[in-house]
């Protein structure tokens, strides 16, 4: 299956910084193929008709009826989208997993489940495997007969994951002897199969598959949760735990490539999770506005209310319109570098900065949209009986897991510097030359249209101007000591997510007007109201960077070239939720779909 995208040249990761995008090279949602939209389908009738009804029982931890579940996504096919048919896939590409990920987000414990065994378990034997240890253990967990987990955390060591202190030692006949205690172990409790880290002689971080039936393999009790309690999350007890030798995975002490790489890949599933969620959610909140009734009319006309639809349906809309974005260029890069294994990893690899943006965007979009579901619910969002207070406990932990946003915030200006040092997208020179361009006279100002291509000539490009100017000056305020300073860091990546989204966004908007697409005045009133807010933002967050790293008359200079390069256009943003907010009342449901 070819994605639908037709950039000319290959693109880099982070390149949209620097390069100008054609709205034509993007692909989006409705560049989904019929194969596309048929196994969407499949997996959202799967999710309708033996998710949800079961999702009282695998709250109460009914771990076979998880088990008959996960079974059930293998037969139809599930498990394996991106998996080659020789191991029981359907071998479709990135943007097929991403949309059976977006159904499976309609609930998360099941999503938990079912990510720990697509991502986590699926991906490492793929890509890292041997021949005979992708025959021995695929065709069982893509089939659903075998549960996937993956131990990489510890309780002294989440973040700072490399710092294991589970240990591997050799036996005189090649078993290897595994001790330790993994924590947080998502399908701990019940798993066949667990990826596990530990250091081989104290110091070389290696990977190892290790069975459930291995001597020395158990798992520790439940975790008391605050949500995701249909999910299995145990710790795994490794006590002596004796492994053949020809189960380690990869090479010894590079364990650090599979854990980065699954993370990688893991991040952009779980941002289609997020999205998928988040749509799930707005018609549940869109069914309630407009059936709740205080004042003698539905709760949806009243002003406070449809801003609130407005704006998790205009959020949504920027996450998904940067997931289908990034997807396309993944989906593009590995058919550019043959379709392999090895192609997919270097992909995931370019594109790692934008998997860190989107999970930090998707999680945090979904938290909001959650939370503005409860407030939209009021009392009965606060109560058992209604499922907007179980989505919204459920939620929580995505900003934790696969790499805290925190974590993954720093990754993004860690990664972009370091790949221009070594010759990638030279934004170090871009930053200079945008010095020379603040001591030159100003040039005419962008026209101030509200179009789609108006805004991305206009307010977008200015936020890659001020993103520029603070990766700039804080390489040059702080040089080498750069990460030390994660405030400014923080920001920096902050400026580069909203950017990213607006653009993504604004794009898929002018592509939808350019089609003729019924829908697509809604379309671009969602990206302008978004590339305003974004901005907005933007212009705070470079201040409140400039300002941390100047003063005096450089602090002056500095904030008034701020003003020079971005000007945000004005958008009446309360018309153009009005208009999304009568369109999401009309059909009680996300628009964009
Ligand atoms: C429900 C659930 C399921 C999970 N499933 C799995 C699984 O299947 N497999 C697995 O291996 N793990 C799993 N985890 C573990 C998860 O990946 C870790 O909890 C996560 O990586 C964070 O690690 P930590 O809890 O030790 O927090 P810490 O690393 O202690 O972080 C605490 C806080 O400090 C911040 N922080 C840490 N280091 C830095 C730094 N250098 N700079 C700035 N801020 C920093 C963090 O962002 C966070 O806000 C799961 C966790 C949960 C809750």
């Amino acid at each position: 299956m070819s994605t639908a995208t037709t950039s000319a040249l290959p693109r880099r990761g982070a390149d949209w910084l620097l390069e100008p995008t054609a709205a034509e090279d993007v692909f989006t949602p409705a560049r989904l193929s019929d194969e596309h939209r048929l196994i969407a389908q499949t997996a959202t009738e799967f999710v309708e008709k033996e998710i949800l009804p079961a999702v009282d029982r695998l709250e109460t931890k009914d771990w076979d009826l998880a088990r008959t579940l996960v079974k059930r996504a293998g037969d139809l096919g599930l498990l394996g989208t991106d998996v080659p048919e020789a191991f029981g896939g359907i071998d479709l590409d990135k943007a097929a997993s991403i949309v059976v990920g977006e159904a499976i987000g309609g609930n998360a414990s099941f999503a938990t489940t079912f990510g720990a065994q697509t991502g986590l378990a699926i991906v490492p034997i793929l890509c890292f495997g041997t021949e005979a240890q992708q025959n021995k253990y695929l065709p069982g967990i893509i089939a659903g007969d075998l549960i996937g987990a993956y131990c990489l955390s510890e309780s002294g060591s989440g973040s700072d994951a490399l710092s294991a202190r589970a240990s591997a030692t050799r036996e005189p006949d090649g078993t290897w002897v595994l001790n330790g205690e993994k924590m947080w172990i998502t399908n701990g409790g019940f798993a066949d199969v667990y990826i596990v880290f530990a250091q081989v002689d104290g110091k070389q971080f290696s990977t190892f598959i290790v069975e459930r039936s291995f001597p020395g393999v158990s798992h520790g009790k439940e975790e008391h949760k605050m949500g995701l309690h249909g999910s299995s999350t145990t710790p795994v007890l490794l006590q002596n735990a004796r492994v053949p030798a020809e189960n380690l995975l990869g090479e010894i002490g590079k364990g650090h490539k599979i854990a980065f790489n699954v993370l990688n890949y893991g991040r952009f599933k779980l941002a289609g999770m997020c999205s998928g969620g988040a749509k799930f959610v707005i018609r549940e909140a869109a069914k309630y506005a407009t059936t709740r009734q205080q004042f003698g009319q539905p709760i949806a006309s009243f002003g406070a209310i449809r801003h609130k639809l407005a704006e998790m349906t205009a959020r949504a809309y920027g996450v998904e319109s940067m997931l289908y974005r990034a997807t396309g260029l993944i989906d593009e890069t590995i058919a550019r570098g043959g379709g392999t294994s090895a192609a997919a990893l270097a992909a995931l690899e370019e594109f790692a900065i934008e998997a860190s943006l989107l999970k930090v965007a998707s999680s945090e979009m979904l938290d909001y949209v959650l939370d503005e579901n409860v407030q939209i619910h009021g009392g009965n969002g606060f109560v058992h009986d209604y499922p907007a207070e179980r989505h919204y406990r459920d939620a929580r932990v995505n900003r934790i897991f696969e790499g805290t946003n925190e974590i993954n915030r720093l990754l993004v200006p860690g990664m972009l510097i370091k790949r221009a040092l070594k010759g990638g997208v030279p934004v170090i020179a871009a930053a200079r030359r945008l010095q020379d361009e603040l001591l030159s006279p100003p040039t005419a100002a962008a026209g101030g249209g509200t179009s789609p291509a108006e805004l991305v000539s206009g307010t977008v490009a200015g936020m890659k101007k001020a993103a520029l100017m603070v990766l700039g000056l804080a390489m040059q305020t702080y040089g080498e000591a750069l990460e030390q300073h994660q405030e400014v860091l923080m920001l920096a990546s902050d400026i580069m997510m909203d950017t990213f989204m607006a653009e993504s966004a604004l794009l898929r908007a002018e592509q939808s007007a350019a089609s003729g697409a019924a829908g697509a005045g809604l379309q671009a009133d969602a990206a302008a109201v978004l590339t305003h807010d974004a901005g907005l933002r933007t212009d705070a967050a470079a201040r409140t960077a400039i300002q941390a790293m100047t003063s005096g008359d450089t602090q002056r200079t500095m904030l008034a070239a701020l003003r020079r390069l971005l000007k945000v256009t004005p958008v009446d943003t309360i018309a153009a939720r009005g208009r999304l907010a009568n369109a999401i009342v009309e059909r009680k449901a996300y628009l964009f779909q």
